[in-house]
């Protein structure tokens, strides 16, 4: 094993013997504008009790210079991950004097030149444990001290960190500046902005307490910032979690960073939080989108308390702070902002992405076992975040909202600036409580899997059949149509289920909805009234969150290979025009084509691949003029036409100009290149004309689109070009990278694909052990060949046993999907006849 990948048993030994006083790091990044530059010079300063005589540093970096232990010069002990120091005395000052590499795959300190003009920006990702790549620390969230960091940067520069500037001084074109320290925090929050960010102001106070706030984005994409947005969300939710958690907000100020080639949507580094920059839009963006980033904005937030103020000890309790977060962002959305609907998408996307994880054979309890840091960094998936906040909902519904927000005060109050595991969190709520609830961890919270609730006949009416023993808190509604033909809710009631059949009662309705109100985590089947019910009149479902649950419903049901493919897409051709939920709209939408590409038989594809196309141009055609129906539409249109050429013509004629939009259709450049890149999947653009779309969106998007659409085209030149690309060329950044596996993989073409399978399986264990577990990731996933068979994989996965246990999880979870399609286009066969 590599000495980079740390393990649990050895940091905790580490934090038993040391206890960190202080930081100071001093970064120089005056030379990062000029490319030909590599490296910086990175110099930390720690100041640590000690109780044994030897540690190890940290660090990731091309060289370390020097070393010096309590005044001593010492020899440089290096090995490219780890740095060991001893002759330590109970109390340390070690200076490591080092230079760090510009990072370009998003891990580190990130660093990219804007094409439009020529700009260079920095910034830094460190969670789970790239802090090292940037400076020399004990990188592990149990030592935490507080942090004071210096850096050198072009004068004309904004340098920002989680801290306030303490002073700057200049010397010519460079300026240095210094931080305040921070209150005691993890190295995985630390962060170091710098370039010529364009930036809004704003500010939050309540009582004594003035937070300054700022939202910061490349200069190019400033005409595209809605600033005032963010300020807005940000204040809305600072008043919610301070009235929520009665700690005020710790951090001084809150700044909020837009950066470029972002791995991830956003990171809690406390004052100082970074985003993806698709989070700003550069043209219409639907209601959903906007309630997307609200959330993300107010997950972070929680964070600032969760996580960040109380911070698990080792990355198996990574669910506490991630659960919370995702939780208590939708809360927070759903109860302080401008879109209270938040947790319809939480029912129907996001818990969606729980229940999909929770199914592969590689699934965990939410409170996972996490021997390493390659573990941690597959861990964060859908069980941790998702279904650990789903679970929360669960649990909130069984102690009461009261006691849930009383025990999380208790929380943070005893444990603010320290270290906690899932026991401490326990505690607090059994506390308000009253409740034990270790049985109900063990359960929800030590096992795996997710239940299937059916509804069946029984003595005195119907009744709730769980799959399986764990306890459920849920609701039952009973629908019926009004006068008007609308479904409405007429009676509601709410049951304790565990292991056995529940009778409901022997109530008459046109639908019974299991988990009404989404309080539970469970998949949930309709019985055949309701399901005719729902097939003729899903859209007349007033409430949406009970049409998000039915959506969801049928569309587990498909995935389980229960519910015939045929019978969802024409559900979804019946009602999705009707939609207006967003957000719903959206998914389903997605989850039609992904039904057609994976679920669909052979034989049958290319008929539902065409008439797919036509229902999205009819739907297209009776949206509302700039309507976020139309633009769901639209992009619905831009995905269908990868796999059928028939609107080929037609989508030409918009993009030339020849053909109008439809009505308040804004042709923004990334529906254009939607549109430019399924016409050149199809064959139908050319270099030419996608360099004539780069031409009037010369940006790094536009760039990114480029190298995507010029490897989606179907020639087998152009795939051996992507291949090998995506397999050799380190040049690649984490998003141009990502955009040649797109374009190899765009339409699905296995006939010009598949010819690398074994090629795929035999990469497999030089990618992982050459590239970083983030590009790495990237390419495992992103190519893993999709194709009629299960003997490449079984057969890779047989003769590497021994090889890293993430990256069989990868391929195991690859093979997996595979599966699960091959299984669901056999059952199909049946289910119709
Ligand atoms: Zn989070």
């Amino acid at each position: 094993m590599s000495s980079a990948n740390l393990t649990r048993a050895e940091t905790s030994t580490r934090s038993d013997a040391l206890t960190v006083h202080s930081y100071r790091v001093e970064l120089d990044l005056s030379a990062a504008a000029d490319p030909s530059v590599q490296g910086f010079s990175s110099r930390t300063t720690v100041e640590f009790a000690a109780t044994a005589e030897s540690t190890w540093f940290d660090f990731i970096g091309s060289h370390v210079e020097s070393v010096t232990v309590n005044g001593r010069s010492v020899d440089v002990r290096y090995d490219g991950a780890r740095i060991l120091v001893d002759g330590l005395d109970a109390l340390n000052t070690v200076t490591i004097a080092a230079t760090a590499t510009y990072s370009r795959t998003g891990e580190g300190l990130h660093r990219f030149t804007d094409p439009v003009d020529g700009e260079t920006y920095l910034y830094t990702q460190y969670e789970p444990a790239d802090a090292r790549r940037v400076f020399a620390c004990f990188e592990q969230p149990d030592l935490k001290a507080p942090f004071t960091f210096v850096v050198h940067a072009a004068a004309e520069w904004s340098v920002v960190s989680n801290r306030s500037v303490a002073y700057r001084t200049a010397e010519g074109d460079v300026q240095r500046v210094v931080f305040e320290p921070t209150l005691p925090i993890s190295t995985y929050i630390t962060a170091v902005i710098a370039g010529p960010y364009h930036h809004a102001d704003g500010v939050w106070s309540r009582g004594e307490l003035t937070v300054p706030l700022g939202v910061y984005c490349r200069r190019s994409l400033a005409k595209h910032l809605d600033a005032d947005e963010f300020l807005e969300v940000t204040r809305q939710g600072l008043d919610f979690f301070t009235d929520a958690f009665d700690y005020p907000y710790p951090w001084g100020k809150y700044d909020q960073v837009l950066v470029p080639e972002y791995n991830l949507g956003a990171m809690e580094n406390p004052g100082c939080v970074t985003f993806t920059e698709r989070y700003i839009f550069r043209g219409a963006a639907t209601a959903s989108q906007h309630e997307r980033r609200a959330t993300t904005i107010l997950h972070e937030m929680a964070h600032m308390w969760f996580g960040d103020l109380v911070t698990m000890k080792w990355w198996d309790d990574l669910w506490l702070k991630e659960s919370f977060a995702d939780y208590m962002g939708t809360l927070a959305v759903a109860e302080a902002t401008a879109w209270p609907d938040a947790w319809v998408s939480f029912a129907e996307r996001r818990k969606m992405w729980a229940y999909l994880q929770d199914q592969l054979p590689t699934t965990h309890p939410i409170a996972a076992d996490i021997v390493d840091l390659e573990a941690a960094k597959l861990n964060f998936d859908g069980i941790t975040y998702a279904k650990g906040a789903a679970v929360l909902k669960q649990l909130v519904a069984y102690v009461g909202r009261d006691a849930f927000f009383e025990g999380a005060r208790h929380y943070f109050r005893e444990h603010a600036f320290g270290n906690t595991t899932l026991n401490d969190l326990l505690e607090a709520l059994e506390q308000t409580s009253g409740r034990d609830l270790r049985a109900w961890s063990t359960h929800w919270l030590e096992t795996t899997g997710v239940t299937t609730l059916t509804v069946a006949q029984g003595p005195n009416g119907l009744a709730i059949v769980p799959s399986d023993d764990r306890p459920h808190r849920l609701a039952v509604g009973w629908y019926d149509a009004d006068p008007s033909g609308a479904i409405v809710r007429r009676a509601r009631r709410e049951f304790d289920v565990a292991g056995e059949p529940v009778g409901i009662g022997d109530k008459d309705a046109a639908l019974v909805l299991l988990n009404d109100g989404d309080l539970t985590y469970a998949k949930v089947r309709l019985d055949e009234r309701s399901l005719a019910t729902v097939e003729a009149k899903l859209s007349a479902i007033v409430d949406p969150l009970a049409r998000g649950l039915v959506w969801s419903s049928l569309w587990n049901a498909t995935r389980d290979g229960e519910y015939p493919v045929a019978r969802y897409l024409a559900v979804a051709r019946g009602h999705a025009t009707a939609e207006t939920n967003s957000g719903l709209l959206a998914a389903v939408l997605g989850n039609a084509l992904f039904a057609i590409q994976h679920y669909v038989p052979e034989s049958a594809r290319t008929a539902e691949r065409s008439a797919w196309l036509k229902t999205t141009w009819s739907g297209l055609a009776s949206a509302d003029p700039g309507s976020g129906g139309q633009l769901a539409w639209a992009r619905a249109v831009a995905g269908a036409a990868n796999y059928d050429d028939g609107g080929a013509p037609d989508i030409l004629a918009i993009l030339d100009g020849s053909a109008p939009a439809p009505d308040g259709l804004a042709l923004d450049p990334d529906l254009r290149w939607s549109f430019a890149s399924a016409l050149a999947t199809t064959g139908h653009a050319d270099e030419p004309l996608l360099l004539t779309e780069l031409a009037r969106d010369d940006t790094a998007s536009g760039r990114t689109a480029l190298i995507e659409a010029l490897a989606s085209r179907p020639l087998e030149s152009v795939k051996a070009d992507a291949w090998h690309a995506a397999l050799t060329d380190t040049s690649l950044t984490n998003d141009h990278l990502e955009a040649t596996i797109a374009g190899f993989t765009a339409g699905g073409r296995r006939d010009l694909t598949a010819r690398y399978d074994d090629a795929y399986f035999a990469a497999l264990r030089e990618v992982w052990a050459q590239r970083s577990i983030e590009m790495a990731e990237l390419i495992v996933d992103g190519l893993f060949p999709r194709g009629d068979s299960l003997a490449n994989a079984d057969a890779w996965m047989s003769a590497n046993d021994d090889a890293p246990a993430a990256l069989l999880r990868l391929v195991a979870e690859g093979r997996d999907h595979l599966a699960r399609d091959l299984r669901v286009r056999a059952a199909q066969p049946r289910l119709t006849s």
